[in-house]
């Protein structure tokens, strides 16, 4: 179990950078999901902290196996084969989830904040479903023409189109009675991932930096919304390159970064591969997936299967191999911590829960579920600075963008 690092009282000094010898030993108690729990009391402040304080299974009333569960998760098995193969419910399994993909969120945000600029991106939307083919969605993703290390991810649900029978569109128009997608909010949703992607991109100074995307009409509107992109692209700094999604997906291929990401994706997450019936059934759970996808991609997935020596993906030029170090030894065992580091806003909204989702079972008139997101869970994410979701230039409201 992981010794407490830190005083958790925000307002003591031992919270921020405590010295060596800041706790002193405090007893212990015994506890039915963790064994015995040593504590531990704060020099200054007297706040009494424990072995299970900065553990990854705080509040878990059962161990699931995370390691483990992580393999299976990025190996295509779905939750029920999980839930049986540990013998727990599916109800732990899913909380497991959530804690991975809290803890896959934390690496991103301590990534994004070492990490040096980048001068060349590609984004493509990753085409899927949440609860049926009723309820298609776009898991917008931004990659690093460079190293492949997916930057950030946002959902966005849409209404079904193509053909359908008789029986299908009726049975669409009934469910689009019950809940449909905010009018706008896929554009809202590219909008606030673009606006993100700014932060990262820095066009050489020479200019012949590229931003390469698919033709989705919704792009070059976005890249404009924004001063940042107007300015770069009027300054010829940044060129944005479209190329038909219809293009052979090969090497040559400049959304060849993205179209990898997409078929790992498909390859290793249940719900995403082909043909599946084993929809995820809530938007908040699927992006949690998602960025434990994110992060095994990221950080523990070799850049060329080829040339193992070459490293993982985040160590092409995107931060220290030390850190990633770091995370890797830490993920399993205590929560990182995003203290006084920038949280992106397409983050915050998943950790928080904050997305817009189809109600499983519709005939009952269920009108969407909540994922709830336990206090500490929250006080973890308040400990970094939350990035505004207000798009700006006269846009989007908070409260549109947020539903439950
Ligand atoms: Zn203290």
């Amino acid at each position: 179990m992981p010794v407490p690092e830190f005083c958790s009282n925000p307002n003591c000094p031992n919270h921020t950078d405590p010295p060596p010898h800041w706790r002193a030993r405090f007893g212990s108690y015994p506890t039915k999901a963790h064994g015995t729990v040593r504590r531990y009391r704060c020099r200054i402040c007297h706040t009494t902290v424990s072995d299970q304080t900065e553990s990854i299974y705080y509040f878990a009333k059962r161990r699931v196996p995370l390691r483990a569960a992580t393999a299976c998760l990025n190996s295509g098995s779905s939750l029920r084969e999980i839930a049986r193969r540990y013998r727990v419910s599916s109800a732990a399994v899913r909380n497991a989830v959530l804690r991975l993909g809290r803890q896959a969120m934390a690496a991103q945000i301590i990534m994004l904040a070492h990490m040096d600029p980048r001068t060349d991106l590609v984004f493509d939307g990753l085409r899927s479903f949440v609860t049926s083919q009723d309820y298609p969605c776009d898991i917008t993703t931004v990659v690093d023409a460079h190293s492949e290390v997916i930057l950030t991810m946002a959902h966005s649900i849409f209404i079904r189109g193509g053909t359908m029978t008789v029986k299908q569109k009726r049975r669409l128009w009934r469910k689009l009675l019950v809940w449909r997608p905010e009018r706008g909010s896929m554009r809202r949703d590219i909008q606030l991932l673009v606006k993100e992607l700014w932060d990262y991109l820095r066009p050489r100074p020479e200019g012949g930096s590229i931003i390469d995307t698919d033709e989705h009409r919704m792009y070059p509107g976005a890249i404009r919304e924004y001063a940042a992109g107007r300015h770069y692209l009027s300054g010829q700094l940044v060129r944005h390159r479209r190329t038909p999604g219809r293009a052979p997906r090969t090497f040559d291929n400049p959304l060849f970064p993205v179209n990898n990401v997409d078929r790992m994706l498909r390859h290793r997450v249940k719900e995403h591969t082909r043909e599946t019936i084993a929809f995820g059934r809530h938007a908040v759970v699927q992006m949690h997936r998602a960025w434990i996808f994110a992060w095994d991609f990221n950080m523990r997935r070799e850049y060329r299967v080829k040339r193992p020596e070459a490293g993982v993906h985040a160590e092409q030029g995107v931060i220290e191999s030390s850190l990633i170090r770091r995370i890797t030894r830490e993920f399993f065992r205590r929560r990182l911590s995003v203290r006084r580091l920038a949280v992106p806003a397409t983050i915050g909204r998943v950790w928080e829960g904050r997305l817009a989702t189809p109600p499983v079972r519709w005939r009952k008139g269920q009108r969407g579920t909540a994922v709830r997101v336990p206090g500490f869970a929250r006080r973890d994410l308040a400990e970094g600075i939350m990035q505004p979701e207000e798009a700006g230039l006269g846009m989007v409201k908070r409260s549109s963008a947020a539903v439950a």
